[in-house]
């Protein structure tokens, strides 16, 4: 499976207002981001040379960086351009565009007050996974043991990598017993969200999907929302128990990088993608397409 390293692609990154080649996008190992996890960052698809939604994905960047504590050094604006620029320098269409800020090395504890704050973008070729019937099929999803946590014990609306430690110990435990990936539930026993991406049901033609109060409220999950009210489906967002899924009909994940993908199965749950899952795909892969 292993690829080139991610620290070994060609071309350019973007690294606190200037470009610099690939392999001298580099930090030294006393980096307050590695050590105490104070890095924040964003996961965003370009499509035919246009990023989907940048704007709003800068302005989570920002918002992230503030439930961290410290402010990112570029107006959204700025961040908007830079992307843009490294997708153009990438010289590709169809890519993953990665920014991300960290607290530097002045300091080297818990507290970080005097800290640099570094941003780097790093565009890479990715192009969208897109074979309908394939897809059609649906992945399968473990159960997850780790619980999205609750708002009180960590800043749970910032997309920070210390949010990732237990989607990374979830998606290992799920691959390890041949699953895709892994739904988690949250610490009320709720089902939340997958590691990554959003989860939506349906049941009787209707669309429902959790409240998104203790993890983020995905761009591709407000997306497909907006996509499904146009074609006049009923969605709610509510509370979800585990046991409801025995009766749910479809299931799908949204991200920008899992984009609409149906789901088969959720552990001892079974699920057939059909007409809706769909109907979300097709509309979906309309949507991110430049005008
Ligand atoms: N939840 C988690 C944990 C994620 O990592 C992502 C991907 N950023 C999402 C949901 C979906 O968010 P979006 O649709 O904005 O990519």
């Amino acid at each position: 499976m292993a690829g080139v390293p991610f620290d070994q692609l060609d071309g350019q990154i973007w690294y606190n207002g200037e470009f610099v080649d690939w392999g001298d996008a580099t930090m030294h190992v006393l980096t307050h981001g590695l050590h105490y996890a104070s890095a924040v960052f964003e996961g965003e698809r370009a499509y035919g040379g246009k990023i989907f939604e940048l704007t709003k994905h800068t302005e989570r960047l920002h918002k992230s960086a503030e439930y961290l504590g410290f402010e990112i050094p570029y107006s959204v604006e700025a961040i908007d351009e830079a992307c843009k620029e490294t997708l153009k320098r990438q010289g590709l269409q169809n890519a993953y565009v990665r920014p991300v800020a960290w607290r530097g090395s002045e300091m080297m504890g818990v507290s970080a007050q005097n800290n640099r704050i570094n941003v780097a973008i790093a565009v890479w070729d990715w192009p969208s996974y897109f074979d309908p019937d394939q897809k059609m099929k649906g992945i399968r999803l473990d159960i997850a043991d780790w619980k999205r946590p609750d708002p009180a014990t960590i800043p749970c609306k910032s997309k920070a990598a210390g949010l990732y430690m237990i989607c990374t110990l979830s998606k290992h435990a799920a691959e390890a017993k041949g699953y895709a990936d892994a739904l988690m539930f949250d610490y009320r026993g709720r089902v939340a969200e997958c590691t990554g991406a959003n989860i939506f049901f349906t049941k009787d033609g209707e669309i429902h999907t959790p409240n998104p109060d203790c993890f983020l409220d995905g761009i591709t999950r407000q997306t497909v929302i907006g996509l499904a009210k146009k074609r006049q489906l009923k969605v709610t967002e509510r509370i979800i128990m585990p046991e409801e899924m025995a009766d749910f009909e479809e299931c799908f994940i949204t991200g920008s990088a899992a984009e609409v993908t149906p789901v088969s199965e959720i552990g001892p749950y079974n699920f057939a993608p059909s007409a809706i899952s769909k109907a979300m795909i097709e509309d979906y892969d309309k949507a991110v397409q430049p005008n």
